[in-house]
């Protein structure tokens, strides 16, 4: 494997330049030693990337985009997880595919690219073509994409925050809408939309790029915004996913910020404005969430009796 990219690091937009390989950390928290916190087939996906077996995912520890309210924090803050080898991990990958799932699906990815990287040219070395899901924050070094996008076949990056004060409230780069746009537009451009289509799910999908959005509480702005940017850049074909999922986490609390869930008369009108600019491949979710979606990855069943086909 080629671990030179963990070096001076500048797998992300942080930069931090930390030798991970001797092990320092940079803002993602995270030496060169891949960490893991579950592997599993996941049913918490849109329903074209769940299937009837669901998508086979891998939960990396740490993030470099570090949200004050997110819902994976045992992951991202208190960097819970495994080491695993590279070995270690193909077998891993392998047992999951053996499972059944549909796709493998690499969440908060950006930070351990070199195994990803390796581990995915092995598998497809050996024959396996089950497709490679990218599952990030949008908060992704644009210069790398074309180079992810030979190996991944699907990308679904967020676009959190098109309001640069928000973003600096949040993750603490104001930056982020203009460094997310950069990569989403590479992504579209490396591997076009999310294909084939069915909403319905019954029909997978397996190539493209899908964007993620999640409407935080009060800030309905943001989403009119990010919905904005989206449609003037990438028209209404764009498949999108808007998401209602936001839990307050003890961290809200703790900073007085973010500590309801979505109205659902907030969500409404950011779904009818998406519909209003035309946006016709979309997914919604029904309701303001539930406990599914604040997994406890301490367990080693982290969704617990929900993680099951909806
Ligand atoms: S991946 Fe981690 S160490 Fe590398 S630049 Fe980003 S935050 Fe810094
Ligand atoms: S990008 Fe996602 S995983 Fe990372 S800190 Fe933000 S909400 Fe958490």
């Amino acid at each position: 494997m080629d671990n030179s990219l963990y070096r001076c690091c500048t797998l992300c937009p942080r930069q931090c330049g930390a030798n991970r390989v001797n092990g320092e950390t940079g803002f993602c928290g995270e030496t060169a030693d891949l960490r893991i916190a579950a592997m599993l087939p996941h049913f918490g996906e849109e329903p074209c990337l769940v299937g009837k077996h669901g998508s086979g995912t891998v939960f990396f520890t740490g993030c470099s985009c570090g949200c004050f309210f997110c819902q994976n924090y045992q992951l991202s803050q208190q960097h819970v997880g495994k080491i695993f080898s590279l070995e270690e991990f193909l077998t891993a990958l392998r047992e999951l595919i053996a499972k059944g799932v549909h796709n493998i699906n690499f969440v908060t990815p950006d930070h351990f690219w070199p195994h990803i990287a390796a581990a995915c040219r092995q598998l497809r070395d050996e024959g396996y073509d089950i497709p490679f899901l990218w599952n990030c924050s949008g908060y992704s070094n644009a210069e790398l994409v074309p180079e992810q996008a030979k190996l991944i076949d699907v990308f679904m990056p967020d676009f959190k925050y098109a309001l640069p004060e928000l973003a600096e409230t949040c993750m603490g780069d104001r930056e982020y809408p203009r460094i997310a746009f950069a990569a989403i537009e590479r992504m579209v451009d490396g591997t076009g939309f999310l294909r084939p289509w069915d909403a319905s799910g019954e029909i997978l999908a397996t190539h493209g790029t899908i964007v993620r959005h999640l409407v935080l509480p009060g800030q309905l702005e943001n989403s009119i915004r990010t919905l904005d940017i989206l449609y003037e850049h990438f028209g209404p074909g764009l498949p999108l996913s808007i998401m209602s999922q936001f839990q307050p986490m003890p961290e809200c609390e703790r900073l007085g910020l973010f500590t309801s869930k979505i109205k659902p008369d907030i969500y409404e009108k950011v779904l009818a404005h998406a519909q209003e600019l035309g946006f016709y491949r979309l997914f919604a979710q029904v309701g303001g969430g539930d406990d599914s979606f604040a997994p406890d990855f301490t367990s080693d069943n982290p969704f617990g009796n929900n993680n099951v086909k909806r």
